[in-house]
């Protein structure tokens, strides 16, 4: 059979990076991050496709690396890779019970995306267009990385950002000078987003969203500790800030959870943590059916960066893709991620259009694997 899957390669790709600004917010109480990797699998058919994907991420590669390499791929070599649908929810079925949120499902979304790769090759379409869509351009938005408070770097790079035509930034900072900072900066130029990574009780939450109420800003993102606190969040809404959340929700019923919650105006579903395209489909109208907003997470520069891209361009509601606000040491391991300028066109080649300079992309591999 032609769409048999012979052989996963795995790699983790690490690349150095550069964030005009501070490095010590960015992992406080530890070493300062200095490489953003990726962990890239590449799915090979009997008849010779193949496809690229990407699972999530970061610290945590080396475990879902081994995952990868020794429970989810061997699993799917042999199976019929042109019939997604099926094979992931059988694959779905196959691993519940190792964690229905976290390295298995970030494996899973991998695949996944490697194999939507194949299937737009085979149509002769880029993936956009076989999800339907029509827009070869699309916005970006520049997320910045954490500048441990830092306002002046706030005030410049959100300044520099909008000279570069970016229509919103983001900041991952948690203080009041810093959202205020940006808010200057940026006039009426671009929008600015809020994300705080969970650090506020739902009463701090709510002290500090009486606080920026009247700034306008575009949402405030994961702003309760812990994540999954859905009732929480639904009365932080009730200040009036629009809410974002749900990089850190995978399954479709945990998606149905935080909307039947009323916690949140806009969800944000990871394409590399939550189950790859197929999942992210799902996710699109579940979403839908409940007014929510869906601006996915994408803070990466790997072939998940593309396939986000992909989904963007193919949602009929225009919204902006994130891209880390960083200078990758080495761009050619995915010349499609440009951190430096507001618009993105997609690329034309069929399929998702992951195409690294392949030398570039052995020279920063830390780890290595094939499963045949
Ligand atoms: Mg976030």
């Amino acid at each position: 059979m032609p769409n048999t899957i012979e052989r996963i390669e795995l790699a983790r790709v690490s690349v150095p990076f550069e964030i005009d600004g501070p490095r010590n917010g960015l992992r406080p109480g530890l070493a300062p991050w200095t490489r953003m990797e990726a962990l890239i699998v590449r799915v090979h058919f009997r008849d010779g496709a193949c496809g690229w994907g990407e699972a999530f991420g970061h610290f945590s590669n080396a475990g879902t690396a081994a995952i990868l390499e020794n429970l989810v791929a061997p699993w799917f070599i042999g199976k019929d890779g042109s019939a997604i649908a099926t094979v992931m929810d059988q694959a779905e079925r196959a691993f519940y019970g190792f964690g229905r949120n976290g390295p298995v499902r970030y494996a899973l979304s991998a695949i996944d995306i490697a194999l939507w790769d194949v299937a737009a090759q085979r149509a002769g379409l880029p993936l956009y267009r076989l999800l339907g869509g029509n827009r070869q351009e699309i916005q970006r938005y520049a997320s910045f990385a954490r500048y441990g408070g830092d306002t002046d770097v706030v005030a410049a790079n959100t300044a520099k950002a909008a000279e570069a035509g970016f229509a919103m930034i983001k900041l991952h900072e948690s203080t009041l000078p810093a959202f205020l900072a940006a808010r200057a900066a940026a006039g009426d130029r671009a929008r600015v987003a809020l994300d705080v990574n969970c650090p506020w009780t739902v009463e701090e939450a709510r002290t500090m969203a009486r606080r920026i109420a009247a700034e306008d800003f575009e949402w405030l993102e994961e702003p309760v500790w812990p994540p999954e606190d859905y009732d929480g969040m639904a009365r932080l809404r009730q200040e009036g800030v629009p809410i974002a959340a749900g990089e850190n929700v995978t399954t479709l019923h945990d998606f149905k959870r935080l909307f039947e919650a009323r916690a949140v105006d806009v969800v944000q579903p990871s394409v590399i943590k939550a189950g790859g395209i197929t999942a992210m489909r799902k996710v699109y109208a579940l979403a839908e059916s409940y007014t929510v907003r869906v601006a996915p997470h994408c803070y990466f520069w790997g072939p998940g960066y593309l396939a986000t891209a992909h989904l963007i361009a193919a949602d009929p509601r225009s919204m902006l893709l994130e891209t880390p606000y960083i200078t990758l040491q080495a761009p050619a391991v995915n010349p499609a991620f440009d951190a430096r300028s507001g618009k993105m066109t997609l690329p034309s080649v069929p399929g998702l259009g992951f195409v690294p300079d392949e030398a570039a992309l052995a020279r920063h591999t830390v780890w290595s694997a094939v499963v045949a």
